[in-house]
């Protein structure tokens, strides 16, 4: 199983947490083999996406036995270094940031919300889910080293000025929940999710391809 992920595409590698989740699931349920067709069913992703996908890392299915769930949990454990918990810090304390503390993600993931950041006083000094608030003028007193991705969750005004300091902390990666089109260097790495972009969308595309 040896592998050069720099051979995965990009868009494969995307999918690579969402297909973990669900053998993980199939694994607990005591499944040991699944085929293309019920995984595309459960993660809504056409088996020939999924065969292709599969055969980047070596997990060529055989007809009529599917795929092995624990030889492709082995490979995504290792690929997504499921052994390794990531440390994140959340920006912006405001409705969207504390559901996010209170989720905390671990229940998907090996990512960790380690210290959140806040101006509002009546936050700062606060624990939501476990979550210490800290005010943002201590991000780079109180910010651990080994806290590589951030989450923003300010509003647009706030987002470029925090992305500069986090980026010269060391941060290497930001979820971008702000409407802002952040400016960073090469090497930093950012996912933007405008949730009314992504609302608007979905009515868009209900109104103009309704499904048959
Ligand atoms: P709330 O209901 O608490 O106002 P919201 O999500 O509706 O939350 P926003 O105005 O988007 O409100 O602010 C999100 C959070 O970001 C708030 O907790 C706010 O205090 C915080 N915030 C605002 N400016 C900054 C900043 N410059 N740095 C860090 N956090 C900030």
């Amino acid at each position: 199983m040896n592998l050069d992920q720099s051979k995965i595409p990009q868009a494969t590698a995307k999918r690579l947490p969402l297909y973990y989740r669900f053998l993980k699931n199939l694994h607990a349920s005591g499944k040991q083999r699944v085929s293309s067709a019920e995984l595309s069913e459960a993660v809504k992703v056409d088996s020939a996406t999924i065969r292709r996908d599969f055969s980047y890392f070596g997990a060529l299915g055989k007809k009529g036995y599917g795929y092995n769930v624990d030889y492709l949990l082995t490979f995504f454990r290792k690929t997504l270094d499921q052994d390794e918990i990531t440390k994140v810090t959340l920006i912006g304390v405001g409705n969207l940031g504390t559901a996010f503390l209170h989720y905390n993600f671990s229940k998907n993931n090996n990512t960790k919300i380690e210290i959140a950041f806040d101006v509002d006083y009546n936050k700062v000094g606060s624990d939501i889910g476990g979550v210490s608030v800290c005010h943002l003028d201590d991000l780079e007193k109180e910010l651990p080293e080994d806290v590589t991705v951030a989450i923003l969750t300010v509003p647009v005004g706030a987002a470029q000025s925090i992305t500069d300091r986090l980026v010269s902390r060391g941060i290497k990666g930001i979820l971008n929940f702000t409407p802002a089109r952040i400016n960073v260097p090469d090497d930093i790495r950012v996912h933007h999710i405008d949730l009314a972009v992504e609302l608007q969308s979905l009515v868009y595309f209900l109104k103009h391809y309704p499904s048959e």
